[in-house]
Protein backbone atom coordinates (compact mmCIF):
# COMPACT_ATOMS: atom_id res chain seq x y z
CA UNK A 1 0.00 0.00 0.00
CA UNK A 2 2.59 2.61 1.21
CA UNK A 3 6.10 2.42 -0.85
CA UNK A 4 9.71 2.82 0.86
CA UNK A 5 10.92 3.78 4.19
CA UNK A 6 12.72 7.11 4.14
CA UNK A 7 14.95 7.74 7.01
CA UNK A 8 14.18 11.23 8.45
CA UNK A 9 17.16 12.99 7.59
CA UNK A 10 18.61 11.28 5.15
CA UNK A 11 19.57 13.63 3.31
CA UNK A 12 21.52 16.02 5.93
CA UNK A 13 25.04 13.61 6.01
CA UNK A 14 27.80 15.83 6.27
CA UNK A 15 31.06 15.55 7.77
CA UNK A 16 32.70 19.42 8.19
CA UNK A 17 33.27 21.08 11.58
CA UNK A 18 31.11 23.96 12.50
CA UNK A 19 29.90 25.39 15.87
CA UNK A 20 28.81 28.49 14.76
CA UNK A 21 25.68 30.67 15.41
CA UNK A 22 24.73 28.64 18.88
CA UNK A 23 24.83 30.57 22.49
CA UNK A 24 27.12 28.87 24.45
CA UNK A 25 26.58 28.71 28.48
CA UNK A 26 29.57 29.27 30.55
CA UNK A 27 31.55 25.95 31.97
CA UNK A 28 31.71 25.89 35.53
CA UNK A 29 34.38 25.52 37.81
CA UNK A 30 36.82 22.47 38.14
CA UNK A 31 37.87 22.58 34.88
CA UNK A 32 41.24 21.36 35.19
CA UNK A 33 42.53 18.74 33.45
CA UNK A 34 44.87 15.96 35.18
CA UNK A 35 48.15 16.19 35.91
CA UNK A 36 50.71 13.39 34.10
CA UNK A 37 51.08 12.32 37.48
CA UNK A 38 47.71 11.69 38.14
CA UNK A 39 46.67 10.41 34.60
CA UNK A 40 49.40 7.53 35.41
CA UNK A 41 48.03 6.74 38.41
CA UNK A 42 44.77 6.41 36.61
CA UNK A 43 45.89 4.13 34.15
CA UNK A 44 47.69 2.01 36.86
CA UNK A 45 43.79 1.89 38.55
CA UNK A 46 41.82 1.27 35.55
CA UNK A 47 44.69 -0.97 32.95
CA UNK A 48 42.99 -1.46 29.72
CA UNK A 49 40.05 0.95 30.39
CA UNK A 50 41.42 4.22 29.82
CA UNK A 51 40.97 6.29 26.37
CA UNK A 52 43.40 8.96 25.38
CA UNK A 53 44.40 11.24 22.83
CA UNK A 54 45.96 9.33 20.15
CA UNK A 55 44.35 5.90 20.77
CA UNK A 56 42.31 4.51 18.22
CA UNK A 57 39.04 5.13 20.22
CA UNK A 58 39.73 8.51 21.58
CA UNK A 59 38.22 10.89 18.64
CA UNK A 60 34.82 8.80 18.80
CA UNK A 61 34.68 9.18 22.07
CA UNK A 62 34.83 13.51 22.05
CA UNK A 63 32.77 13.41 19.04
CA UNK A 64 29.40 14.97 20.55
CA UNK A 65 26.53 13.74 18.56
CA UNK A 66 25.37 17.03 17.89
CA UNK A 67 28.21 17.95 15.65
CA UNK A 68 27.65 21.92 16.03
CA UNK A 69 29.29 21.58 19.89
CA UNK A 70 31.97 19.83 18.28
CA UNK A 71 34.56 22.83 18.60
CA UNK A 72 32.74 24.53 21.16
CA UNK A 73 32.98 21.91 24.02
CA UNK A 74 36.28 21.00 25.61
CA UNK A 75 37.89 17.69 24.45
CA UNK A 76 38.00 15.24 27.41
CA UNK A 77 41.87 14.70 28.69
CA UNK A 78 40.82 10.64 28.73
CA UNK A 79 37.78 8.71 28.79
CA UNK A 80 37.16 5.78 31.60
CA UNK A 81 35.58 2.82 29.83
CA UNK A 82 34.00 1.81 32.82
CA UNK A 83 32.96 -2.23 32.77
CA UNK A 84 31.25 -2.48 36.43
CA UNK A 85 29.98 -0.26 39.35
CA UNK A 86 33.30 -0.99 40.74
CA UNK A 87 35.33 0.54 37.73
CA UNK A 88 32.92 3.89 37.99
CA UNK A 89 33.45 3.65 41.60
CA UNK A 90 37.20 3.64 41.59
CA UNK A 91 37.47 6.58 38.66
CA UNK A 92 35.38 8.52 41.19
CA UNK A 93 37.46 8.19 43.86
CA UNK A 94 40.59 8.90 41.46
CA UNK A 95 39.04 12.27 40.44
CA UNK A 96 38.14 13.40 44.12
CA UNK A 97 42.02 12.62 44.76
CA UNK A 98 43.32 14.32 42.47
CA UNK A 99 40.65 17.19 41.99
CA UNK A 100 40.13 16.16 38.31
CA UNK A 101 36.50 17.42 36.78
CA UNK A 102 34.37 14.29 35.62
CA UNK A 103 31.43 13.87 33.78
CA UNK A 104 28.99 11.25 32.82
CA UNK A 105 28.54 9.64 29.32
CA UNK A 106 26.43 6.85 28.59
CA UNK A 107 24.83 6.84 25.05
CA UNK A 108 26.35 10.41 24.14
CA UNK A 109 23.47 11.77 22.12
CA UNK A 110 22.92 15.04 24.95
CA UNK A 111 21.68 17.67 22.39
CA UNK A 112 23.83 20.15 24.10
CA UNK A 113 27.00 18.18 24.43
CA UNK A 114 27.18 18.23 27.79
CA UNK A 115 28.49 14.53 28.40
CA UNK A 116 32.06 15.99 27.92
CA UNK A 117 34.23 17.86 29.70
CA UNK A 118 38.35 19.11 29.92
CA UNK A 119 38.89 16.40 32.40
CA UNK A 120 37.58 12.69 32.40
CA UNK A 121 34.70 11.09 30.83
CA UNK A 122 33.36 8.61 32.62
CA UNK A 123 31.74 6.31 30.20
CA UNK A 124 29.20 3.57 30.96
CA UNK A 125 28.54 2.42 27.07
CA UNK A 126 30.08 -1.31 28.03
CA UNK A 127 28.04 -1.92 30.94
CA UNK A 128 24.89 -3.13 28.43
CA UNK A 129 23.69 -6.58 30.61
CA UNK A 130 19.60 -6.86 30.56
CA UNK A 131 18.84 -9.04 33.09
CA UNK A 132 15.18 -10.35 33.38
CA UNK A 133 12.67 -12.03 36.45
CA UNK A 134 10.05 -13.55 35.05
CA UNK A 135 8.01 -14.02 37.99
CA UNK A 136 7.92 -10.10 38.50
CA UNK A 137 8.46 -9.08 34.75
CA UNK A 138 10.87 -6.79 36.13
CA UNK A 139 13.93 -6.36 33.86
CA UNK A 140 17.82 -4.62 35.21
CA UNK A 141 19.76 -2.28 32.72
CA UNK A 142 23.38 -1.65 33.15
CA UNK A 143 24.14 1.95 32.83
CA UNK A 144 25.12 1.70 29.08
CA UNK A 145 21.80 -0.11 27.56
CA UNK A 146 20.64 1.93 24.62
CA UNK A 147 17.72 1.41 22.62
CA UNK A 148 19.29 -1.05 20.26
CA UNK A 149 20.19 -3.24 23.23
CA UNK A 150 17.20 -3.35 24.91
CA UNK A 151 15.02 -3.98 22.09
CA UNK A 152 17.31 -6.89 21.02
CA UNK A 153 16.66 -8.49 25.02
CA UNK A 154 13.22 -7.90 25.22
CA UNK A 155 12.02 -8.90 21.78
CA UNK A 156 13.89 -12.80 23.04
CA UNK A 157 11.06 -12.38 26.24
CA UNK A 158 8.42 -10.85 24.21
CA UNK A 159 8.52 -7.77 26.66
CA UNK A 160 8.80 -4.07 26.37
CA UNK A 161 8.87 -0.75 27.69
CA UNK A 162 8.35 3.05 26.84
CA UNK A 163 11.40 3.16 24.62
CA UNK A 164 12.90 5.79 21.96
CA UNK A 165 13.38 4.90 17.98
CA UNK A 166 16.88 5.74 17.75
CA UNK A 167 18.83 2.69 18.41
CA UNK A 168 22.09 4.32 19.93
CA UNK A 169 20.36 6.86 22.36
CA UNK A 170 20.99 5.57 25.76
CA UNK A 171 18.64 4.62 28.34
CA UNK A 172 20.43 6.12 31.23
CA UNK A 173 19.61 9.72 29.39
CA UNK A 174 16.45 8.98 28.25
CA UNK A 175 15.01 7.66 31.64
CA UNK A 176 16.69 10.50 33.81
CA UNK A 177 14.94 13.24 31.60
CA UNK A 178 11.69 11.69 31.28
CA UNK A 179 11.58 9.36 28.06
CA UNK A 180 8.74 9.45 25.63
CA UNK A 181 7.90 6.96 22.73
CA UNK A 182 5.09 5.59 21.02
CA UNK A 183 4.57 3.46 24.54
CA UNK A 184 4.40 6.73 26.31
CA UNK A 185 0.24 7.16 26.05
CA UNK A 186 -0.43 3.51 26.78
CA UNK A 187 2.46 2.96 29.53
CA UNK A 188 3.33 6.22 30.71
CA UNK A 189 6.90 8.18 30.43
CA UNK A 190 10.12 5.96 30.57
CA UNK A 191 10.89 7.53 34.26
CA UNK A 192 7.15 5.77 35.53
CA UNK A 193 8.68 2.64 35.05
CA UNK A 194 11.58 3.00 36.67
CA UNK A 195 11.31 1.05 40.45
CA UNK A 196 15.23 0.93 41.49
CA UNK A 197 18.74 2.17 40.29
CA UNK A 198 22.13 1.78 41.57
CA UNK A 199 23.79 5.37 41.82
CA UNK A 200 27.86 5.80 42.57
CA UNK A 201 27.88 8.97 44.16
CA UNK A 202 31.06 11.56 43.77
CA UNK A 203 33.08 10.53 46.78
CA UNK A 204 33.01 6.57 45.43
CA UNK A 205 30.06 5.38 47.76
CA UNK A 206 27.40 3.10 45.95
CA UNK A 207 23.71 4.07 46.95
CA UNK A 208 20.54 1.83 46.19
CA UNK A 209 18.10 4.55 45.35
CA UNK A 210 14.65 2.98 45.64
CA UNK A 211 10.97 3.36 47.51
CA UNK A 212 12.57 2.24 50.73
CA UNK A 213 15.96 3.56 50.14
CA UNK A 214 17.05 7.34 49.62
CA UNK A 215 13.81 7.52 47.93
CA UNK A 216 14.40 11.44 47.36
CA UNK A 217 16.98 10.23 44.79
CA UNK A 218 14.73 7.97 42.85
CA UNK A 219 12.53 10.72 42.54
CA UNK A 220 14.70 12.85 40.87
CA UNK A 221 16.14 10.27 38.84
CA UNK A 222 12.71 9.80 37.56
CA UNK A 223 12.69 13.24 34.79
CA UNK A 224 15.18 15.38 36.87
CA UNK A 225 17.90 14.78 33.93
CA UNK A 226 21.71 12.78 33.46
CA UNK A 227 24.50 14.26 34.95
CA UNK A 228 23.10 16.16 37.85
CA UNK A 229 23.33 13.47 41.15
CA UNK A 230 25.81 10.69 40.59
CA UNK A 231 26.31 8.12 38.21
CA UNK A 232 23.73 5.71 37.56
CA UNK A 233 25.45 1.83 36.66
CA UNK A 234 22.32 0.38 36.42
CA UNK A 235 18.44 0.13 36.30
CA UNK A 236 15.48 -1.61 37.89
CA UNK A 237 12.24 -1.56 35.50
CA UNK A 238 8.74 -2.66 34.68
CA UNK A 239 8.26 -4.47 31.67
CA UNK A 240 4.98 -5.14 30.01
CA UNK A 241 3.67 -7.06 27.28
CA UNK A 242 4.46 -6.40 23.80
CA UNK A 243 1.35 -6.72 21.35
CA UNK A 244 1.09 -6.75 17.49
CA UNK A 245 1.01 -3.31 16.42
CA UNK A 246 0.10 -1.91 13.35
CA UNK A 247 2.83 0.62 12.38
CA UNK A 248 2.42 3.50 9.92
CA UNK A 249 4.42 5.94 8.22
CA UNK A 250 2.71 8.29 5.99
CA UNK A 251 2.99 11.41 4.26
CA UNK A 252 0.65 14.67 2.46
CA UNK A 253 2.14 16.57 0.01
CA UNK A 254 -1.38 18.09 -0.62
CA UNK A 255 -4.10 19.95 1.51
CA UNK A 256 -1.39 19.68 4.23
CA UNK A 257 -3.75 22.38 6.34
CA UNK A 258 -6.66 20.70 6.85
CA UNK A 259 -4.78 17.67 7.12
CA UNK A 260 -2.62 18.89 9.86
CA UNK A 261 -5.68 20.41 11.50
CA UNK A 262 -7.58 17.47 11.60
CA UNK A 263 -4.07 15.38 12.65
CA UNK A 264 -3.98 17.48 15.80
CA UNK A 265 -7.43 17.44 16.51
CA UNK A 266 -7.59 14.01 16.11
CA UNK A 267 -4.33 13.30 18.39
CA UNK A 268 -5.46 15.08 21.39
CA UNK A 269 -8.10 12.95 22.20
CA UNK A 270 -6.88 9.26 20.45
CA UNK A 271 -6.81 6.36 22.08
CA UNK A 272 -4.36 5.27 24.53
CA UNK A 273 -3.50 2.40 21.99
CA UNK A 274 -2.28 5.01 19.93
CA UNK A 275 1.52 6.22 19.85
CA UNK A 276 2.49 8.91 16.93
CA UNK A 277 4.74 11.80 15.97
CA UNK A 278 3.28 14.41 13.41
CA UNK A 279 6.36 16.10 11.41
CA UNK A 280 5.89 19.38 9.65
CA UNK A 281 8.89 19.54 7.12
CA UNK A 282 10.23 22.61 5.05
CA UNK A 283 12.03 21.58 2.04
CA UNK A 284 13.92 24.19 0.14
CA UNK A 285 12.66 24.19 -3.63
CA UNK A 286 14.26 26.24 -6.70
CA UNK A 287 12.51 29.17 -6.36
CA UNK A 288 9.96 30.74 -4.00
CA UNK A 289 9.18 29.56 -0.78
CA UNK A 290 9.78 25.96 0.92
CA UNK A 291 7.50 23.18 -0.19
CA UNK A 292 5.59 22.24 2.95
CA UNK A 293 4.60 18.22 4.25
CA UNK A 294 3.15 16.71 6.77
CA UNK A 295 4.06 13.14 7.98
CA UNK A 296 2.72 10.83 10.52
CA UNK A 297 4.87 8.04 11.93
CA UNK A 298 4.28 5.76 14.84
CA UNK A 299 1.80 2.79 15.92
CA UNK A 300 -1.18 1.48 16.58
CA UNK A 301 -1.89 -1.48 19.33
CA UNK A 302 -4.80 -2.99 17.13
CA UNK A 303 -5.29 -4.20 13.58
CA UNK A 304 -4.85 -2.83 10.17
CA UNK A 305 -8.26 -2.20 9.86
CA UNK A 306 -8.71 -0.18 13.04
CA UNK A 307 -6.05 2.03 12.45
CA UNK A 308 -7.44 2.42 9.02
CA UNK A 309 -10.47 3.15 10.88
CA UNK A 310 -8.94 5.68 12.74
CA UNK A 311 -6.82 7.57 10.21
CA UNK A 312 -9.74 7.65 7.09
CA UNK A 313 -10.95 11.23 7.81
CA UNK A 314 -7.69 12.42 7.27
CA UNK A 315 -6.96 10.03 4.11
CA UNK A 316 -10.67 11.38 3.00
CA UNK A 317 -9.04 15.30 3.05
CA UNK A 318 -6.28 14.32 1.04
CA UNK A 319 -4.78 11.28 -0.62
CA UNK A 320 -1.16 10.63 0.84
CA UNK A 321 1.56 10.16 -1.08
CA UNK A 322 1.66 6.33 -1.92
CA UNK A 323 4.72 5.80 -3.27
CA UNK A 324 5.94 6.69 0.03
CA UNK A 325 6.14 5.09 4.05
CA UNK A 326 4.10 2.05 5.15
CA UNK A 327 1.15 1.08 7.00
CA UNK A 328 0.96 -2.74 7.88
CA UNK A 329 0.61 -5.36 10.62
CA UNK A 330 3.84 -6.28 11.82
CA UNK A 331 4.43 -8.03 15.32
CA UNK A 332 5.65 -5.62 17.97
CA UNK A 333 9.56 -5.92 17.50
CA UNK A 334 9.07 -6.33 13.90
CA UNK A 335 7.07 -2.81 13.67
CA UNK A 336 9.56 -1.42 15.93
CA UNK A 337 12.04 -2.35 13.51
CA UNK A 338 10.61 -0.51 10.72
CA UNK A 339 10.00 2.74 13.03
CA UNK A 340 13.51 2.73 14.38
CA UNK A 341 16.25 5.13 13.48
CA UNK A 342 20.08 4.92 13.76
CA UNK A 343 20.69 8.57 14.29
CA UNK A 344 23.20 9.82 12.64
CA UNK A 345 25.24 12.42 13.97
CA UNK A 346 24.29 16.46 12.57
CA UNK A 347 24.28 20.08 13.42
CA UNK A 348 21.01 20.89 14.80
CA UNK A 349 19.13 23.13 17.02
CA UNK A 350 16.10 22.44 18.57
CA UNK A 351 13.95 24.15 20.83
CA UNK A 352 10.56 22.54 22.43
CA UNK A 353 7.19 23.38 24.15
CA UNK A 354 4.86 21.03 25.60
CA UNK A 355 1.10 21.96 24.13
CA UNK A 356 -1.27 22.32 26.75
CA UNK A 357 -4.01 24.51 25.21
CA UNK A 358 -6.06 23.49 21.67
CA UNK A 359 -3.87 24.56 18.70
CA UNK A 360 -7.27 25.32 16.88
CA UNK A 361 -7.08 27.17 13.10
CA UNK A 362 -4.65 29.92 14.55
CA UNK A 363 -2.14 27.31 16.01
CA UNK A 364 -2.36 25.55 12.66
CA UNK A 365 -1.86 29.02 10.14
CA UNK A 366 1.04 29.91 12.69
CA UNK A 367 2.78 26.56 12.42
CA UNK A 368 2.58 26.46 8.40
CA UNK A 369 3.11 29.92 8.10
CA UNK A 370 6.71 29.63 9.87
CA UNK A 371 7.33 26.37 7.80
CA UNK A 372 6.90 28.26 4.50
CA UNK A 373 8.77 31.57 5.56
CA UNK A 374 11.97 29.56 6.87
CA UNK A 375 14.82 31.25 5.13
CA UNK A 376 16.01 27.80 2.93
CA UNK A 377 19.37 26.81 2.71
CA UNK A 378 20.82 23.40 2.53
CA UNK A 379 19.83 22.12 5.77
CA UNK A 380 16.68 21.12 7.14
CA UNK A 381 13.68 22.52 9.13
CA UNK A 382 10.62 20.56 10.78
CA UNK A 383 8.12 21.20 13.38
CA UNK A 384 7.49 17.88 15.06
CA UNK A 385 4.94 17.03 17.69
CA UNK A 386 4.90 13.89 20.01
CA UNK A 387 1.88 12.80 21.08
CA UNK A 388 1.44 12.73 25.26
CA UNK A 389 -0.96 12.50 27.65
CA UNK A 390 -2.64 9.37 28.22
CA UNK A 391 -0.92 7.29 30.74
CA UNK A 392 1.90 10.04 31.32
CA UNK A 393 -0.87 12.20 33.12
CA UNK A 394 -2.13 9.80 35.08
CA UNK A 395 1.06 10.48 37.67
CA UNK A 396 0.61 13.89 39.44
CA UNK A 397 3.47 16.84 38.56
CA UNK A 398 5.55 16.37 42.07
CA UNK A 399 5.12 12.92 42.27
CA UNK A 400 8.34 12.15 40.04
CA UNK A 401 10.70 14.97 39.04
CA UNK A 402 9.41 15.06 35.39
CA UNK A 403 6.57 17.53 36.39
CA UNK A 404 5.22 18.44 32.54
CA UNK A 405 1.87 15.77 33.38
CA UNK A 406 -0.78 18.25 31.36
CA UNK A 407 0.39 18.15 27.76
CA UNK A 408 -1.31 16.67 25.21
CA UNK A 409 1.63 16.87 22.86
CA UNK A 410 5.21 17.80 22.87
CA UNK A 411 6.16 19.95 20.44
CA UNK A 412 9.53 20.83 18.92
CA UNK A 413 11.23 23.01 15.95
CA UNK A 414 14.76 21.83 14.97
CA UNK A 415 16.90 23.32 12.46
CA UNK A 416 19.87 21.47 11.17
CA UNK A 417 22.68 22.58 8.59
CA UNK A 418 25.84 21.50 7.22
CA UNK A 419 29.49 21.84 8.03
CA UNK A 420 30.19 24.50 4.79
CA UNK A 421 26.80 26.32 5.10
CA UNK A 422 27.39 29.69 5.51
CA UNK A 423 27.22 31.40 8.97
CA UNK A 424 25.39 34.03 7.98
CA UNK A 425 22.61 31.37 6.84
CA UNK A 426 22.85 29.31 10.15
CA UNK A 427 21.79 32.83 12.33
CA UNK A 428 19.71 33.52 9.91
CA UNK A 429 18.23 29.90 10.99
CA UNK A 430 18.24 30.26 14.22
CA UNK A 431 16.80 33.43 14.37
CA UNK A 432 13.39 31.92 12.57
CA UNK A 433 14.00 28.99 15.15
CA UNK A 434 13.62 31.64 18.08
CA UNK A 435 10.82 33.71 16.72
CA UNK A 436 8.82 30.34 16.02
CA UNK A 437 9.01 29.02 19.30
CA UNK A 438 8.36 32.48 21.44
CA UNK A 439 4.87 32.28 18.79
CA UNK A 440 4.09 29.15 19.85
CA UNK A 441 5.15 29.09 23.69
CA UNK A 442 1.38 30.62 24.43
CA UNK A 443 0.16 27.74 23.53
CA UNK A 444 2.02 25.69 26.03
CA UNK A 445 4.50 25.90 28.25
CA UNK A 446 7.64 24.32 29.70
CA UNK A 447 10.41 22.55 27.50
CA UNK A 448 11.56 19.08 27.66
CA UNK A 449 14.49 18.44 29.59
CA UNK A 450 15.51 15.73 27.00
CA UNK A 451 15.80 17.87 24.76
CA UNK A 452 18.02 20.31 25.69
CA UNK A 453 18.31 24.00 25.05
CA UNK A 454 21.16 25.77 25.09
CA UNK A 455 19.01 29.34 24.21
CA UNK A 456 16.31 28.18 26.77
CA UNK A 457 17.10 31.19 29.32
CA UNK A 458 15.05 30.30 31.67
CA UNK A 459 15.57 26.51 31.43
CA UNK A 460 15.01 25.86 35.55
CA UNK A 461 11.65 27.00 35.53
CA UNK A 462 10.97 25.24 31.80
CA UNK A 463 12.49 21.66 32.67
CA UNK A 464 11.68 21.52 36.33
CA UNK A 465 8.54 24.00 37.17
CA UNK A 466 7.49 23.55 40.68
CA UNK A 467 9.87 20.61 41.49
CA UNK A 468 12.87 22.58 40.90
CA UNK A 469 13.65 23.62 44.46
CA UNK A 470 13.14 20.32 45.75
CA UNK A 471 15.55 19.05 43.06
CA UNK A 472 18.15 21.78 44.34
CA UNK A 473 17.38 20.12 48.11
CA UNK A 474 18.70 16.51 46.37
CA UNK A 475 21.27 18.02 44.68
CA UNK A 476 22.61 19.41 48.04
CA UNK A 477 21.85 16.29 49.75
CA UNK A 478 23.90 13.73 47.41
CA UNK A 479 26.24 15.97 45.35
CA UNK A 480 27.36 18.59 48.14
CA UNK A 481 30.29 19.45 46.07
CA UNK A 482 28.40 20.31 42.58
CA UNK A 483 31.17 17.59 41.22
CA UNK A 484 28.24 16.61 38.04
CA UNK A 485 27.83 19.90 36.50
CA UNK A 486 27.43 21.34 32.84
CA UNK A 487 25.21 24.41 31.29
CA UNK A 488 22.06 23.71 32.63
CA UNK A 489 22.70 21.05 35.60
CA UNK A 490 21.02 21.38 39.00
CA UNK A 491 22.53 24.00 41.11
CA UNK A 492 23.24 23.79 45.16
CA UNK A 493 21.39 26.78 46.34
CA UNK A 494 18.36 28.84 44.41
CA UNK A 495 18.70 32.17 45.27
CA UNK A 496 22.30 32.10 44.54
CA UNK A 497 21.53 30.84 41.04
CA UNK A 498 18.61 33.30 40.62
CA UNK A 499 20.83 36.61 41.27
CA UNK A 500 23.08 34.63 38.81
CA UNK A 501 20.86 34.96 36.10
C1 LIG B 1 18.81 11.10 17.58
C2 LIG B 1 18.10 11.31 18.89
C3 LIG B 1 16.88 10.70 19.12
C4 LIG B 1 16.20 10.90 20.31
N1 LIG B 1 14.98 10.30 20.52
C5 LIG B 1 14.34 10.49 21.68
C6 LIG B 1 13.07 9.86 21.94
O1 LIG B 1 12.54 9.14 21.10
N2 LIG B 1 12.48 10.09 23.14
C7 LIG B 1 13.04 10.88 24.10
O2 LIG B 1 12.44 11.03 25.16
N3 LIG B 1 14.23 11.47 23.90
C8 LIG B 1 14.89 11.29 22.72
N4 LIG B 1 16.08 11.91 22.51
C9 LIG B 1 16.67 12.73 23.58
C10 LIG B 1 17.47 11.83 24.52
O3 LIG B 1 16.58 11.21 25.41
C11 LIG B 1 18.48 12.67 25.32
O4 LIG B 1 19.35 13.33 24.43
C12 LIG B 1 19.26 11.80 26.29
O5 LIG B 1 19.80 12.62 27.30
C13 LIG B 1 20.36 11.03 25.62
O6 LIG B 1 20.91 10.13 26.51
P1 LIG B 1 22.33 9.46 26.21
O7 LIG B 1 22.64 8.53 27.32
O8 LIG B 1 22.35 8.94 24.83
O9 LIG B 1 23.27 10.75 26.19
P2 LIG B 1 24.53 11.21 27.02
O10 LIG B 1 25.06 12.36 26.26
O11 LIG B 1 25.46 10.08 27.31
O12 LIG B 1 23.92 11.68 28.40
C14 LIG B 1 22.96 12.71 28.50
C15 LIG B 1 23.15 13.40 29.87
O13 LIG B 1 23.02 12.45 30.90
C16 LIG B 1 24.25 12.29 31.63
N5 LIG B 1 24.46 10.86 31.82
C17 LIG B 1 24.74 9.92 30.87
N6 LIG B 1 24.85 8.72 31.43
C18 LIG B 1 24.64 8.88 32.75
C19 LIG B 1 24.62 8.00 33.85
N7 LIG B 1 24.86 6.70 33.70
N8 LIG B 1 24.37 8.51 35.09
C20 LIG B 1 24.14 9.85 35.26
N9 LIG B 1 24.15 10.73 34.25
C21 LIG B 1 24.39 10.24 33.01
C22 LIG B 1 25.32 12.94 30.78
O14 LIG B 1 26.37 13.49 31.56
C23 LIG B 1 24.54 14.03 30.04
O15 LIG B 1 24.40 15.17 30.86
C24 LIG B 1 16.77 11.72 21.32
C25 LIG B 1 18.02 12.32 21.10
C26 LIG B 1 18.67 12.13 19.90
C27 LIG B 1 20.00 12.80 19.68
Amino acid sequence: MFGSDISRRGFLRGSAVLGAGLALPSLSACSEAPAAAAMSSLHTLLPGRVVRPGDPDYTSFVTPWNLAWQKARPKAAAIVRASSTDDVAAALRWAHETGTAIVARSGGHSYAGYSTTPGVVIDVSRMTSVGFNPSTNVATLGGGVRNIHAGAEFQKIGRTITHGRCYQVGYAGLVLGGGIGFNVRRLGMTCDQLIETTVVLASGEVVRAAPDENSDLLWAAKGGGGGNFGIHTSFVVQTYDAPPVTVFDILWRENVEQVLRWLLDFVRYAPREFGAKITVRATPQPSGPPRVTVGLLGQLVGTLDETTALLDPAFAIAEPDRSYGFLREASYWDGQKRLSDEGTPERSAERSVFINNSLGDDGVALILDHMRKWPPHKGLAQWKAFATGGAANDVAPTATAFVHRQSWMLAAIDVAWEGDDPESDISTSLGWLDEFHAALAPYGSGAYQNFLDPRERDWAQAYYGENFGRLVNVKRKYDPRNVFHNGQSIPLDVMAFVNSR
